[in-house]
């Protein structure tokens, strides 16, 4: 039997667990925290939003443009369809939502989990948790991994299936034992950045460096901006408007040049702004603020309205004050926030207000510039950028650094917009290396 060795319980990992498993290899997963899969419960706001139905051209992005159509062949070598078909195969019915994104019918990210442990279990797949990877050693004679097992005391704890009786958890960790593990393949799915509580807290990209990869450098991506927005009177806008969520479009321009304009639920925070759109074109802005490039969001509160129709509309409420008139057309939070930016008291009515300063007030309904100054850290992201290369792993993910270690997920340098895209990238890479180590040559 052939012996691989799986760093890195998550969803690619996982996987490919399963493909070697069924191709009648014997599988060992090591993963460091003390339960494989935390970041798939968390996926889609608890739902996971599984794979994307729709053409899978333009959603993804790496460094190197290059690698775009490796990972558009990858994933046509195991698609959305595939993905699908494999998990109902494992006794997840899954559903299309919106846009071509797919949950589980039951929209419920633990059952995405359950039915992979479970496929493990099936399998005879050694699962060992708390065990985390330090080294790849090849030798002239044998190929082995160094590991950390750390040993936990168990503590009494409320059994919430069985009330009022106690059960047992494992919890603090009290020591450590170190170990060998002996592998013909050894496939790497420790993840990126992002969301380290989750487990992925980079430490792959060390063992990946150790067999020679290079690492183009992570940053956070599918985040949060940090923005300011620059007024003669000096104030905080961002703090009127936190917690606003609005239709929007946005624009994102990188030394005064556009790359790239969205539209959808814009939210606001106290430090900028969040949501889908912003998440989608945010892996730009970071690279472009890593390389000190300005950074600037434009944002449009009013897309079937243009300037001059708000002026209008404005005019005909003349007896009213501007942030009551402004609450009409956009939330009124923003409409306050408006105001303030302008030195305009919320009691000061339309008629009394100069043709200048309203034009300033209804550009900033069509246009609001706000300076992106950072990215919330990778605690925040959901995915990261960067990465092992795509041109220094083959067709099948396998290093081209060390023969008999595969590369996947979220370590390699690729990237996907929200929608289910990151997670399809996972089982594509996944199901390909882990059919790809089970093969004898
Ligand atoms: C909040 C959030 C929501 C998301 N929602 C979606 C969504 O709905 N749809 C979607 O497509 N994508 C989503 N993503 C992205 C998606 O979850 C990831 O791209 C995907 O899980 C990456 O899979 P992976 O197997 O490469 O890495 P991970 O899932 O990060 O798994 C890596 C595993 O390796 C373990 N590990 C790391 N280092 C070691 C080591 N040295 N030794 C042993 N084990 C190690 C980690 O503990 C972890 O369990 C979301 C991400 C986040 C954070």
């Amino acid at each position: 039997m052939k012996k691989i060795v799986i760093a890195g319980g998550g969803a690619s990992g996982l996987i490919a667990g399963i493909m070697a498993a069924r191709r009648g290899a014997e599988v060992c997963i090591l993963e460091h925290k003390d339960s494989v899969g935390k970041k798939i419960l968390v996926t889609g706001n608890g739902k996971c939003n599984i794979t994307n139905l729709s053409d899978m051209n333009g959603k993804y992005y790496s460094s190197n443009e290059k690698s775009l159509a490796k990972i558009i062949s990858s994933i046509s070598r195991f698609n959305a369809k595939d993905t699908l078909k494999l998990f109902e195969d494992m006794g997840l019915r899954c559903r299309e939502k919106r846009e071509g994104g797919v949950y589980p019918a039951s929209e419920q990210a633990s059952a995405v989990l359950e039915v992979l442990r479970d496929e493990c279990l099936k399998l005879g797949i050694k699962i060992a948790t708390d065990c985390e990877v330090k080294s790849i050693n090849v030798t002239e004679h044998k190929r082995y991994i160094e590991y950390i097992k750390y040993i936990r005391a168990d503590k009494e704890v409320d059994d919430k299936n069985n009330k009022g009786k106690k059960g047992k958890q494992n919890n603090k960790i009290i020591g450590e034992e170190r170990g060998q593990m002996e592998y013909d393949s050894l496939i790497l799915a420790t993840g990126g950045k992002a969301l380290p509580s989750s487990g992925s807290d980079g430490s792959g990209y060390k063992l990946a460096r150790s067999l020679g990869h290079d690492i183009i450098l992570p940053l956070p991506a599918l985040v949060q901006l940090k923005c300011v927005y620059d007024n003669a009177n000096n104030i905080d806008v961002f703090k009127i408007v936190a917690g606003v969520r609005a239709q929007a479009s946005i624009r994102l321009f990188v030394e005064d040049k556009q790359c790239a304009c969205e539209e959808g639920e814009l939210q606001l925070t106290d430090y900028g702004i969040s949501g889908i759109p912003v998440f989608q074109f945010s892996r730009i802005a970071a690279r472009a603020l890593y390389e000190g490039k300005r950074c600037k969001v434009y944002i449009d509160f009013m897309t079937d309205m243009s300037q001059n129709d708000i002026s209008k509309y404005l005019k005909k409420f003349e007896y009213k004050t501007l942030a009551d008139a402004l609450a009409g057309v956009v939330h009124r939070k923003v409409a306050e926030m408006i105001c303030v930016a302008n030195g305009i008291s919320l009691r000061e009515k339309i008629k009394n207000i100069s043709e200048d300063i309203l034009s300033g007030c209804t550009n900033m309904i069509k246009n609001w510039e706000v300076s992106v100054v950072n990215t919330n850290s990778f605690d925040n992201a959901q995915v990261c950028s960067g990465g092992v290369p795509l041109d220094e792993v083959s067709d099948d993910f396998e290093s081209l650094k060390c023969k008999n270690v595969y590369i996947v997920g979220e370590l390699l340098d690729c990237d996907g917009l929200c929608g289910g895209y990151n997670l399809q990238w996972a089982w594509t890479t996944g199901v390909i290396a882990g059919m790809a180590a089970s093969r004898w040559r």
